[in-house]
């Protein structure tokens, strides 16, 4: 069955390939594409006669869609969270939250997530003594998952009051109480007395099962999870082997872990459906939550530039040791001084190991300086970034950037047109996984709901709709290393591709997002749909 050809023609493929960008027909065998052109020259090919003739009566067929960057595990997890982020005020949230506790025993953990601070009543974050109204044990992360905030029962379940020396990130009142308030890796207690209090439950397979079915119906066939200790996100490479065993693993997998493999391990090693893909580091924290490293002051805190993770030294000898075992570096940078620091790391890392294949990135990339990004393309470090953050944050970076800092903030166009490869993800769950937000956000650049400002915040910075869908497929297949496998549609690679409901290149732009996609392929294999 599986090494079958399929035919399927009269469709308006855009093949992403550079070279023939596009075809009318492609033919499949097995799980590979064998042959692209048009309809009378595919027909041609000698393994046409025997195929399965598939009409595709004039569809739009673009290249599996590839998220570069999210958190699976964490964003599976999150589902069974008490979903915040229609939330309008702390009352709200104390409500949500008092609805999910009626159902649950005493002691259980309430998990709450996807809120925003800045679109409350209050514009604050929610503290324990507002979340003191729900007698179960519960915490909180903001949207970005750089922002936590607790009850006093979750804070006594962790053992935090009446710690003496508590660890940085945990906020205190002016008697050095912890207010609930816990920033970034202050979490860390909390997470594990949450994780303790919460074992057992629901298949965790089962929610991975179900977030790649909603992934496929995207057109998404590929995905980069990544693992963030700190922020109390894990992976690991188990629960995708054990769907594959169970033929429930839909897209491509590949994993960045926050530490190096033992053995040698380099990147990439694996399967073509699950793979190491390499270190993950955090070089700095939110912006959302003012701790991204900048070189200026944040608008109305003088003095204050946010915080590296790492002293430089001690990062760079880390980046050195992955680059010395062939292991990719993905490292999260918002602030422009931490990706000075980055790329100090990795220009001494590469300079002493050379190694052609090797690729380094930086992901989010919000406040790169023009001399950044031609040192990123001369250092052939790929900039991941995340379009569907700016839809939702053009009013805190206007709050918190200062406004001649604003024209090089989530600067894309100028990224790319100094040479950066750039290549689009979603971060879920940090926000929403469907691709074709992103897509609108990279095409648009407007506030999500609002669609303001009319024409787009800094239009200049704008991708075109082949860049974008290129952004979503052929580019991040670069960045995950995986550039000779997938993300074009073109003879030689795997048969991943989306088969359009609508087409995204004769409806209006402001529609990109509600795209309708009819099926998906990965390998050839049908995983979402039916034509
Ligand atoms: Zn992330």
């Amino acid at each position: 069955m599986k090494e079958r050809a399929r035919l399927y023609s009269n469709c308006r493929v855009k093949t992403m390939n550079p070279l023939v960008l596009q075809a009318e027909a492609f033919l499949v065998y097995g799980e590979m594409i064998e042959a692209v052109g048009k309809n009378e020259e595919v027909r041609r090919h000698s393994l046409a006669g025997e195929a399965e003739k598939i009409d595709l009566e004039g569809r739009r067929v673009i290249p599996g869609i590839i998220d570069s960057h999210l958190h699976f595990s964490a964003w599976s997890e999150s589902k069974r969270a008490v979903d915040l982020s229609e939330c309008r005020s702390i009352p709200e949230v104390v409500e949500k939250l008092s609805e999910r506790v009626s159902t649950l025993p005493p002691d259980a953990w309430v998990r709450g997530m996807h809120f925003d601070h800045s679109r409350f009543a209050e514009n604050r974050l929610p503290d324990r003594s507002d979340l003191d109204a729900v007698k179960n044990p519960v915490l909180l992360t903001r949207v970005c998952y750089h922002a936590h905030c607790a009850n006093s029962r979750a804070l006594e379940m962790a053992g935090i009051p009446g710690m003496k020396d508590l660890p940085g990130g945990i906020q205190r009142d002016g008697a050095g109480n912890p207010t609930g308030v816990v920033l970034e890796s202050g979490a860390n207690m909390l997470f594990d007395a949450f994780r303790k209090g919460s074992a057992g439950g629901d298949d965790p397979l089962e929610g991975l099962s179900g977030c790649m079915r909603e992934m496929a119906s995207y057109g998404v066939t590929s995905i980069n999870t990544t693992s963030a200790k700190h922020l109390g996100i894990d992976e690991s490479f188990g629960p995708y082997q054990e769907l594959e065993r169970r033929g429930e693993l839909l897209q491509r997998v590949t994993i960045h872990f926050n530490d190096l493999l033992p053995f040698g391990i380099s990147s990439f090693l694996g399967s073509d459906s699950i793979r190491l893909g390499g270190l993950k580091l955090f070089a700095d924290g939110g912006f959302c939550a003012r701790t991204a490293a900048m070189s200026f002051d944040y608008k109305g805190m003088p003095g204050y530039r946010g915080d590296l993770n790492y002293d430089p030294a001690a990062f760079s000898a880390i980046v050195l040791e992955a680059q010395a075992q062939g292991v990719q570096v993905a490292v999260h940078a918002i602030g422009d001084r931490a990706i000075d620091m980055v790329l100090d790391a990795f220009e001494a890392a590469i300079a002493s190991h050379p190694r052609l294949w090797l690729r380094h990135r930086i992901i989010h990339c919000y406040i790169v300086r023009p001399e950044q990004a031609k040192r990123m393309a001369s250092l052939r470090v790929i900039g991941d970034i995340q379009p569907v953050f700016l839809a939702d944050e053009i009013d805190i970076a206007e709050a918190g950037i200062p406004e001649e800092v604003l024209p090089i903030s989530y600067a894309w166009r100028s990224l790319q047109e100094s040479g950066v490869l750039i290549a689009g993800s979603s971060d879920c769950p940090a926000a929403l996984p469907n691709p074709w937000l992103g897509i609108d956000a990279a095409v648009n650049r407007v506030r999500s709901k609002e669609r303001t400002p009319v024409g787009g915040w800094f239009p200049e910075q704008k991708l075109t709709l082949d860049e974008t869908i290129a952004l979503f497929t052929r580019n991040p297949a670069v960045s995950l290393g995986m550039g000779d496998m997938t993300g074009t549609i073109e003879a030689g690679k795997f048969a991943d591709f989306v088969v359009l409901e609508d087409d995204p290149w004769s409806m209006p732009a402001e529609d990109l997002s509600k795209t309708r996609v009819a099926a998906t392929f990965r390998g050839g294999e049908c995983i979402f749909g039916k034509i």
